[in-house]
Parts: structure tokens; sequence; C-alpha cells
């Protein structure tokens, strides 16, 4: 099994150290000819949300991962990664790949609660940590999209069709569990 890693911009290497303990192997997507390779998924990192759609598009890679993921392309994001799948970003400004009916709110959570650390429950996982670090979280979700857990009444994990979109960093968590469900939806 092949995960390709977006790699312009954050936290990609955790994603692969945890991708390749669970027996996957990992490419980076860097650059546009990165993604002529054969994978069989797709993990968007965090980080800067601004910086990694801008890169997307300058390095000419914006047309074919979006068109990858609405072919069915499983994808996992984690939070900078759930902004770039939102079709909408409160506030007015202009989303990225738009892959995904909801509406995310950027740096949600206030300065005080910039990065926090807590335990919820996911659907179809159970009990998980959640590490939060000037995290989003989904705000609206469109038709489709399937809510996968909450913390405090906000939306911080969902499924649409091939895409799975935390608010929160699984990769730097011991749990593997969303990483192993992740390769699940790979294997299909
Ligand atoms: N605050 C970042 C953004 O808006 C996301 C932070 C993260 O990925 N940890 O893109």
């Amino acid at each position: 099994m092949t995960i390709a890693v977006l790699a312009v911009q954050g936290a990609f290497i955790e994603h692969e150290k945890k991708l390749e303990k669970l027996g996957a192997s990992c490419i980076e997507l860097r650059k546009a000819e990165d993604l002529e390779q054969h994978y069989d998924g797709l993990v968007l990192p965090g980080g800067e949300s601004t910086v990694q759609g801008k890169l997307l598009k300058e390095l000419g890679m914006y047309d074919t991962i979006k068109s990858q993921i609405e072919a069915g392309m499983p994808v996992l994001a984690t939070c900078a990664g759930l902004i770039l799948l939102a079709d909408n970003l409160e506030g007015g400004e202009p989303g990225h790949l738009q892959t995904m009916p909801v509406t995310v709110k950027r740096n949600a959570y206030g300065r005080q609660l910039g990065s926090f650390h807590t335990e919820a429950d996911l659907e179809g996982i159970g009990e998980v940590p959640m590490t939060f670090i000037r995290a989003p979280y989904v705000a609206e979700a469109g038709d489709g999209v399937q809510v996968l857990a909450t913390v405090e009444d906000r939306i911080v994990a969902v499924k649409y069709k091939n895409q799975l979109a935390l608010a929160f960093h699984p990769e730097l968590d011991e749990n593997d569990e969303i990483h192993k469900a992740f390769l699940a939806m790979c294997e299909k």
C-alpha cells in the first residue's frame, strides 16, 4: 500500500512515521511530477492552509489533486488539510480545493485555547486522544457529510465519501486507530 503525503509545508513527517509503522510505504508530494506516481491514498497534513493552498497552485499540483479527490482517491486531512478540503471558509476567505461541502472556521478556539489536548469519542473507533493546535472546526456540515466527533458541541471530525477530515492531529499522539481506519479505506 502506497500513501502519498503532501509535503510542501507543515507536519507531514509525523504522518509518514505513523503510516510506515503500520506497514504502508509513503511517497512525498512536492512538485507536479510527483503526482504521476501510483498511490492508493492521500494525506493532507496540518500546517498553514493559506501557504499550502498557495503552494498547491504555484507548484502546479492543484488541479490534479482536486480531480484525484473528486474521482474517489481516499484522503486523510488533518487541521490545515481540513481547511484545504472545505467548500467554504467562514469570514469570506476563498476556499481551496473545495471538495467537501462544509464551512470551516479557522483558528477557531481563540488565543487562550489556541492549543489543547483532550479525549473524545470518534464514531466507529471509540475514544481517541485529540491534540488541537490553532485548530479549525466545522461550523456547518452539508448534505452527505457524516459527523464523526464533536468536542464541546463543535464538530471536529467528519467523513464525506472518500474524505476523512479532522480538526486535530492524530499523527502527534500514540494512538494509531485513525491511521488504521484510513488505511482500511485505502484498501477498498
Ligand atoms: N491555523 C492553521 C490554518 O489556519 C491550521 C493549524 C494546523 O494545521 N495545526 O491553516
